[in-house]
């Protein structure tokens, strides 16, 4: 028996997506739900594979015979033959891989078409004018996609045949016009492949089934696929699905659409979509003519709007989830043409979550999985901030919310030369197609002239997260010229234009832009989140606003506050450089008395803002001199002062010369001085003290020198000074009645003597301010694990920590001996492009190395302090796989900048579920 590639909707398995394709399925499934779904059948994605392996790309032996005789059942099954002169049948041969890829693969509608056939659908229907319609559309699209014919040539002959006929729309075009562009179309292909057109339906069908398999290894394809991290686990080839046509472009009474569910923009419970009567589908995404809102269905074909309306209901109740389908009326009978899960922004998935848990249409964890973490990212996406003199230059469709400003660009190969060198573009284009998809990567949003929501760039910027505004029709873009004119304005490439996503609006210039606002369903969704959740999320914060903006996006504490971004604060270099530049224990301790009070007050603040949760707080981590100017730029400055200083030196000679001359003179004139030489002297010997300070702190690593615990231990004072700040300022919070829960945590640690060393300062202060203040104070002490060493010996280094957290920056640069400053603009690309390494492991927790040493490093800690607090507060502590592993190693919290808070909480729970 040979391998069976072909099945029929009626008996294909509609959860096999990897085999029938993600259209394919769902074909089969709506056909078996009794759903009215034109007959057909679908090829398998390995029939693709095995295609596209063959060396000489040929299909599997047996292919076609299974398809003849599936053909046969659809013949009977429609009472219409293939081929036939009389009575042809139709068909649409449609790509659809395992995931949905909007417009990135081919399809071909009308199929079967020749002289002969056309002839038979002109008695079937008596309707010339639509045989002609649907004959021109099969040519061009046959052409294009299965023999490479360019859209151009035909939309030349076209718009000629417009032109000649005196129209602007092509509904406008007569039977006879229509039948002088199938003929020019013929010849067009005739000219391009120098071959007829061919006529012969099966020879057709062999050709278009090829094309559909090639179009999975197009470049839009392929580009798609690398952008969305498509891997072949995930999908792998394309089905090819073979439908009956019908016909949206029959009559008035015939319609063809697009719709949702529910708003993929809002997420609102209502229908949304568009529609256009006498039309074919790609009419409506193509954005030829702009479709009516489905809503205007209600009045113009009641009957059918409440099928629709039923249609929908089912789709959903079925599905679980928000559908986006197509749909065709031919003649008054309603069909879907396919149905897939809705693509949507952020905030419609979260308010569809929550509202169709809140339904009982999904469970809660279901509400919660069906959001990747990561796209959460997009409700942090600014708004725009408009003021009232501020007017819109031009108005389209509100076709993906958010705002974006950048220089307009014209073309997509354009838009993405220019998005490489770094700067912020829209791609502003008449309609978008599939292959402007590398554009769209590259701009920060998106306008277009044509279309509707639905249209491809709608569609696919939504997809997104990009803003995109659409249909808007004021706009006359010229590609050629590089331009386009809005009203009485022209916009070249380069003028900078904003676009308001959300409501439509066009602007001259750069609109400034404001933060998204937490919404109360997402909100909901992530108290869920939380309370299925094991691993607490806390935040990366140094600053009073970064706290408050965590606390908003719901952290649980401070994970890691670094000390040192307190230093960095221009009031208070300089008396961090005096700390620096002090030659004496004195000298330095001086500067720390200066210091304290202003650590003291810091922390005072970040505890009152995050009390009751815990703070962890890590005292001074890089190589001091970073707090230091450069080398080059002291000697350039002293440089400057010594030339100064000669100059000074002569405008007092000069000074004390004219007064001594003209003393017995009626008139004294008078030099002035602009400075005191004598404090010129005091600022070079500074500037020479701290250049003697930056060469003798020099080092050649000091990623790998003196810093964390190690600079600590050879200035104590500056450590202590934290340490004092630390709990003075908590015991001034417990005095005000603030519930404070410091923890001290200590950097770069390798071995347990170092921590012992601090814990002993920790200890003593921590008596001396409780017996000052009188009154206990709960402060923990903890290690930093980001030295491959410290891993090692948890074991030891549990015996003085009660929390370990991993630094697994560092931890990734000292596994990989990898420097974190150059290794991801210098090698890492490459390795990733060639697949030497998968990921970014700076970006993405390298489990296989870094991950092993932590699950060790948690186990012989836990060894030692069973059930000890282990968290992490490297960049990981954001990354949604890199959550699910910390849970999997059972660490307590995970801690990550504030944005990434929501994401964190998310991914915290999803890696909940999926343990269970
Ligand atoms: C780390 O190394 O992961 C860490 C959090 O510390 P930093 O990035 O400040 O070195
Ligand atoms: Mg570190």
């Amino acid at each position: 028996m040979s391998k069976t590639w072909v099945y029929s909707f009626s008996d294909g398995n509609g959860k096999d997506k990897k085999l029938l394709g993600g259209k394919g399925a769902n074909l089969c499934e709506l056909t078996q739900t009794g759903i009215r779904v034109p007959p057909g059948f679908v090829i398998t994605t390995e029939a693709c594979l095995a295609y596209l392996e063959d060396e000489k790309h040929r299909l599997p032996p047996s292919l076609m015979s299974q398809v003849t005789d599936h053909l046969r059942l659809l013949e009977l099954n429609t009472g219409k033959k293939f081929g036939d002169a009389l009575k042809p049948l139709l068909l649409s041969v449609r790509s659809g891989s395992a995931l949905s890829m909007p417009g990135m693969m081919d399809t071909i509608l009308n199929l079967g078409l020749n002289p002969d056939t056309l002839k038979g659908l002109l008695v079937a229907t008596d309707n010339e004018r639509f045989c002609y319609d649907v004959y021109r559309r099969f040519i061009q699209l046959f052409g294009k996609v299965a023999l490479g014919v360019p859209d151009a040539l035909f939309d030349e002959e076209f718009e000629k045949v417009k032109e000649r006929a005196g129209v602007k729309q092509d509904v406008e075009l007569s039977a006879w016009d229509l039948s002088d562009v199938c003929t020019s179309f013929l010849q067009v292909v005739k000219q391009f492949t120098g071959k007829p057109f061919p006529h012969d339906p099966y020879e057709q069908l062999e050709i278009a089934i090829k094309a559909v398999f090639n179009s999975w290894m197009g470049k839009r394809a392929i580009d798609y696929r690398r952008e969305f991290k498509i891997t072949p686990d995930m999908a792998n080839g394309t089905a090819v699905n073979i439908v009956a046509m019908v016909f949206g472009n029959m009559s008035n009474k015939s319609a063809t659409g697009v719709g949702f569910t529910r708003d993929p923009g809002t997420g609102e419970n209502v229908i949304f979509g568009e529609y256009l009567v006498n039309a074919q589908g790609e009419d409506v995404v193509a954005g030829i003519r702009t479709p009516k809102p489905i809503a205007a269905m209600a009045h113009e074909m009641p009957d059918l709007f409440r099928e629709l309306m039923e249609l929908r209901n089912k789709l959903e109740s079925h599905f679980k989830e928000v559908q986006d389908f197509e749909f065709t009326i031919e003649e008054g009978i309603l069909y879907c043409l396919q149905t897939r899960n809705g693509k949507m922004n952020a905030t419609a998935m979260v308010r569809t979550s929550v509202e169709m848990a809140e339904e009982g249409l999904i469970t809660k964890e279901q509400a919660l999985l069906r959001i990747k973490p990561e796209t959460l990212e997009q409700l942090l996406f600014p708004r725009l901030n408009i003021s009232d003199d501020v007017a819109p230059i031009a108005s389209g469709l509100p076709a993906s919310p958010g705002g974006a400003s950048g220089i307009a660009v014209f073309d997509a190969d354009r838009a993405e030369k220019m998005g490489r060198e770094g700067l912020k573009v829209i791609l502003v284009r008449e309609e978008t197609k599939p292959e402007d998809i590398h554009g769209f990567f590259a701009s920060q949003g998106i306008l277009t002239s044509r279309g509707g929501k639905t249209s491809h760039a709608a569609v696919v910027a939504r997809g997104m997260g990009k803003p995109c505004v659409a249909g808007a029709e004021g706009i006359h873009v010229d590609v050629r010229l590089r331009h386009a004119l809005i009203g009485k304005y022209q916009i070249t490439e380069g003028d900078v234009i904003t676009i308001d996503g959300s409501t439509g609006a066009v602007y001259l210039g750069e609109v400034p832009l404001i933060d998204a606002e937490f919404s109360s369903d997402l909100a909901t969704l992530l108290s869920w989140a939380d309370a299925v959740a094991r691993l607490k999320v806390m935040a990366n914060a140094d600053i009073p606003s970064d706290a408050k903006r965590a606390l908003k996006f719901g952290a649980m504490g401070i994970g890691l506050c670094r000390t040192e971004r307190m230093f960095n604060d221009p009031s208070r270099l300089p008396i961090v450089i005096d700390m620096i530049i002090a030659d004496t224990k004195e000298d330095r301790q001086k500067a720390l008395d200066r210091l304290l009070p202003i650590q003291r007050e810091d922390f005072k603040n970040l505890f009152t803002i995050m009390a009751p949760c815990p703070v962890t707080i890590r005292l001074l981590d890089p190589p001091i001199h970073e707090f230091l100017p450069q080398e080059q730029h002291l000697i350039d400055e002293i440089d400057i002062l010594r030339n100064l200083r000669k100059n000074l030196r002569g405008m007092k000679v000069l000074s004390e010369n004219v007064a001594f001359m003209f003393q017995h003179d009626d008139v004294h004139p008078i030099v002035q001085t602009p400075a005191d030489p004598e404090l010129l002297d005091a600022v070079i010997l500074k500037k020479e003290t701290m250049l003697n300070k930056v060469r003798s702190l020099h080092e050649v690593n000091p990623m790998l020198g003196h810093r964390g615990v190690r600079l600590g231990l050879t200035f104590p004072e500056i450590y202590s000074m934290q340490i004092r700040a630390i709990l003075e300022a908590a015991a001034e919070c417990l005095k005000n009645g603030v519930d404070v829960h410091p923890e001290i945590m200590i950097p770069q640690v390798c071995t347990a003597q170092e921590l012992k060393r601090v814990k002993e300062w920790v200890t003593d202060i921590h008596k001396d301010v409780e017996s000052a203040y009188r009154l206990t104070i709960n402060c923990s002490f903890g290690s930093m694990l980001e030295v491959v060493r410290a891993c090692m010996r948890a074991e030891n280094l549990a015996e003085e920590a009660e929390f370990f957290s991993f630094g697994t920056n560092d931890l990734t640069q000292a596994t990989f001996s990898f420097s974190r400053e150059d290794a991801e603009n210098k090698f890492l690309p490459m390795y990733n492009m060639n697949h030497i390494l998968q990921d970014n492991p700076f970006e993405v927790l390298d489990v296989k190395g870094v991950g092993k040493l932590m699950e060790l490093a948690v186990l012989w800690g836990r060894a030692t302090r069973p059930g000890m607090k282990v968290g992490i507060c490297g960049e990981h502590g954001g990354h949604p796989s890199s959550i699910e592993f910390c849970h999997q190693i059972g660490l307590t919290y995970v801690s990550c900048s504030g944005p990434r808070v929501p994401i964190a909480r998310l991914a915290a729970a999803h890696a909940a579920i999926h343990a269970r």
